[in-house]
């Protein structure tokens, strides 16, 4: 049976490169009818904080990556964990280690001016004593290469890494004796993580023969890039799940992109449900090299997303974020949600993510605001910009209002628009008198929104264009 597991450690919030972790580990299992299952690791008894196993927790619900089975907590373990470091320690293949801090800061300071390799090969190995950390007692005879299924035949390192801490004591083991007690008690089948964890591969492969546990198969994750190509980091952007949650990112955009961060399909498809991507997913396509964080992607298949939802779906998506502008017009708006579900309709192709609503929609609830300036097409002159206004306005007093529809006002200005040089003569001014924007749906959108009698409004009137009605 399949089987695999994201083992997030508690000590930060949800993280992208854990996220397409579980994902991939989720791909794999549910592609073969295998479990994923949840382990927090929180040995680190200090830094894990029930907060960001919360965040973690939510991200994942969020993202809808369902694991199996009841979380595992390492922190529930210890028992287990004690049980099999007196194994160890019993059959003399761990030891307690007697040198303090001091000592073995005073060791690495001579290693480091002799250029000799960081290490304790301890000379109490054999004492047995009872207290002290619980250092694995290696004999060097290392595994010279192990198998990975994406990086093929790894090497190990020609540095050795002498007898290597298990534990703080039995209670309190560190993560690489933990790891492989979890992985064989739950039968993990395979190992899939990020490359970082590639050097703590040898010791745990070490640690399961002496106590012999099978190895279970590796799969290393190509590390996440900024557009730089340098590791992902706080320097590229966002890189909490919660704030691309915050930002108006859809869960299942984002479900899609990450399932892209170093895997591909071998077809240009690009957008793909998620039953598609259990379908198709496969560690063969996983890249060995980098996976870049391309953030103007993620934008485009958010539009993509936001794209397809339904009226009702995409109001309920937007409403955190446009409540603060509905708040003080709840009385004011005829039919509210009708009006609502307009606008966001109309924009919906237009955003990339949800946040840019408040900006984008404003002027459909407050009079906007502008440099006059803006209202001038080109390098048109005050009489003609004047003119334009007076003409727009005469042409919308004559629409009935039975016909005031997108269609009818459409025809209606753009006949009168090809009397001009140029329709943006007429068109622009108005447009910019209705939203304040230099880029903004056309005039004929908005005007079927907001109604006649605020369009009328909003458009300023001559003599000399009366621009004191405007705000500045
Ligand atoms: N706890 C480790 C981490 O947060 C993961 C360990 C593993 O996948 O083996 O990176």
């Amino acid at each position: 049976m399949i089987k695999t597991r994201i083992a997030p450690s508690p000590t930060g919030n949800f993280h992208v490169g854990t996220a397409r972790t579980a994902l991939f580990n989720y791909l794999f299992a549910r592609h073969h009818g295998g479990k994923f299952l949840l382990r927090i690791e929180d040995t680190d008894y200090e830094r894990s904080k029930k907060k960001f196993e919360e965040d973690i927790i939510k991200g994942l619900t969020w993202l809808k990556i369902e694991w199996d089975e009841t979380i595992i907590r390492q922190s529930e373990h210890r028992e287990v964990y004690a049980t099999y470091l007196h194994n160890l320690l019993e059959t003399g293949k761990a030891f307690y280690c007697p040198h303090t801090e001091k000592k073995l800061e005073e060791e690495k300071n001579g290693q480091i001016k002799n250029k000799a390799p960081l290490l304790h090969r301890c000379d109490a190995r054999d004492k047995l004593l009872d207290k002290g950390v619980i250092r694995f007692k290696n004999n060097e005879k290392l595994i010279k290469t192990f198998d990975d299924i994406i990086k093929g035949q790894v090497g190990i390192f020609p540095a050795p890494f002498g007898d290597f801490v298990l534990a703080k004591n039995t209670r309190t083991p560190l993560y690489n004796f933990a790891v492989v007690v979890d992985d064989h008690e739950t039968r993990i089948s395979h190992v899939i993580r990020g490359e970082d964890h590639l050097p703590n591969t040898p010791k745990q492969i070490l640690i399961q023969e002496a106590l012999g546990f099978a190895r279970p198969q590796y799969a290393h994750l190509p590390l996440l890039l900024g557009a730089d190509r340098s590791k992902l980091s706080k320097r590229h952007g966002a890189t909490s799940i919660q704030e691309y949650r915050d930002e108006g990112y859809l869960a299942d955009a984002l479900f899609n992109f990450l399932a892209l961060l170093g895997w591909n399909p071998g077809t240009e498809q690009e957008i793909f449900s998620r039953t598609e991507l259990v379908e198709l997913f496969s560690l063969d396509r996983v890249q060995k090299s980098g996976a870049i964080f391309d953030i103007v992607k993620l934008n485009w298949m958010n539009n993509q997303y936001i794209g397809k939802k339904l009226p009702e779906e995409l109001t309920m998506l937007a409403m955190p974020y446009i409540s603060n502008l509905l708040q003080d017009q709840k009385s004011k708006i005829k039919n509210q949600n009708e009006y609502i579900e307009k606008i966001l309709v109309l924009e919906q192709p237009r955003i990339n993510k949800l946040s840019e609503l408040p900006e984008k929609i404003e002027y459909f609830f407050k009079e906007p605001q502008y440099e006059k300036e803006l209202l001038r097409w080109k390098s048109m002159s005050d009489e003609k910009l004047q003119q334009s206004l007076i003409h727009a306005t005469k042409i919308i007093e004559n629409i009935p209002e039975e016909h005031w529809n997108i269609k009818y006002i459409e025809s209606t200005l753009l006949k009168e628009a090809e009397t001009y040089n140029n329709r943006g003569e007429l068109l622009w001014p108005l447009r910019v008198a209705l939203s304040g924007k230099k880029a903004s749906p056309s005039p004929f959108e908005i005007m079927a929104i907001l109604g006649k009698q605020t369009t009328l409004r909003r458009i300023p009137q001559g003599p000399k264009p009366s621009y004191d009605i405007m705000k500045k």
